[in-house]
């Protein structure tokens, strides 16, 4: 495309939310809805980037998002010219980063960054017309494999037996639900798996003392790694729980910032490392973050829980992280139209993998309907 570069003529933020008939149980809460903020950017030159900001948790998180991305954001980026959006994180960071520490609001600002970091990222692909995933400098892949996330606490066995039936060679089961609880999960899933890998995620939940109990069951069902067993802000309960648990520590999508996940790095607390890139500061933020890692040896697997837009940007990160590092994407295997039905050309590709969009940007078309349907005003 010739001609000037466009500017930003509108941020827009669009609350989607999808009622469920079975709630989400995690660890730390429960989703009763499926919500979804995603960031519209308009230009001048007709040209609309869409991404994605994360707002499962609380329930009224989405009343915060809509006012940070409409009042805080917005300002920023209006009248810019769409020429990079590193340039443009960094305009955005330079202003919040010190206002969100004042706030102590680190996850909301840089969750609603994230947003307008992936819309971004979509309209430099556009304009350049080609996938993100080239931009990222990433080889030509039509697939990319995943694993099923979101198993538990409830009817495990058939979860597990659904996702090995949908080609899924990998389960993630959620813990943290009590001993007796997870002790069952564990060895139900590993039954139901066979040969599959097996991943375990406590979601903060668990003590040192709750964790060393449970390493016999995790060893017994031949966990691969333990995501999240302690709160993000007890360190040194994750430094002792390496020897203790014996079993590779996974984490990251409760860090914000390159400085954060570095400290981690640093102290030799992960093993495998996980942003969301609708979190930690959208893409820009996570190819820094996975960089970093990789260049420390770590592996890596993108957390993501949210809609089609997200996941969508997750895909085309992960093909641009390096082959021997790379483990899996996660998807989440729970009923979520906001991610099955959203696109006017689903993701999910079968036999446990996920479609590389190929057109320009992020490569999706979102599906009128759909956002008639469960758009919110
Ligand atoms: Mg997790």
């Amino acid at each position: 495309m010739g001609g000037p570069l466009p500017r930003i003529s509108d941020v827009r933020p669009v609350l989607l939310r999808a009622p469920i008939s079975t709630p989400v149980r995690i660890a730390v809460g429960q989703l009763q809805a499926r919500q979804a903020v995603l960031v519209a950017i308009d230009t001048d030159a007709g040209l609309t980037g869409i991404g994605e900001s994360w707002v499962n948790y609380p329930a009224w998180g989405p009343v915060e998002r809509l006012a940070t991305v409409a009042q805080g954001l917005r300002p920023l980026l209006i009248g810019e010219v769409v020429d990079d959006p590193v340039r443009l994180w960094r305009r955005c960071g330079d202003a919040l980063h010190r206002l969100a520490l004042q706030w102590g609001a680190i996850g909301p600002i840089y969750q609603a960054i994230s947003g307008a970091d992936l819309a971004l990222w979509d309209l430099a692909g556009q304009i350049a017309g080609v996938p993100i995933w080239r931009l990222l400098a990433a080889p030509r892949q039509d697939s990319v494999p995943a694993y099923a996330s979101g198993l538990g606490p409830d009817g495990v066995a058939q979860q597990a037996a659904t996702a090995v039936a949908a080609g899924f060679g990998a389960v993630k089961l959620k813990v943290g639900f009590g001993r007796d609880t997870d002790e069952r999960n564990l060895a139900a899933a590993r039954a139901a798996i066979g040969a599959g890998m097996l991943l375990a995620d406590a979601n903060q939940g668990w003590t040192p003392e709750t964790a060393a109990a449970m390493r016999p069951a995790l060893t017994a069902a031949r966990a691969a790694w333990v995501e999240e067993p302690f709160p993000v802000d007890d360190e040194p309960a994750w430094l002792e729980a390496r020897p203790a648990l014996g079993l590779p520590l996974a984490g990251g999508e409760n860090l914000y910032g390159r400085r954060q996940f570095e400290r981690w790095f640093d102290q030799g607390l992960l093993d495998v490392v996980q942003p969301d890139v609708c979190k930690c500061g959208g893409l820009t933020a996570a190819r820094d973050i996975l960089g970093l890692a990789a260049s420390r040896g770590l592996r890596l697997a993108p957390h993501f829980f949210g809609s089609a837009v997200g996941l969508a940007a997750t895909i085309h990160l992960f093909a641009a992280l390096p082959p021997e590092q790379r483990m899996l994407v996660e998807y989440d295997i729970n009923p979520n139209p906001l991610r099955g039905e959203l696109l006017t050309e689903p993701l999910w590709n079968g036999a446990g993998t996920l479609r590389v969009p190929q057109g320009p940007g992020l490569g999706v078309v979102l599906r009128e309907a759909v956002l008639a349907e469960y758009g919110v005003h």
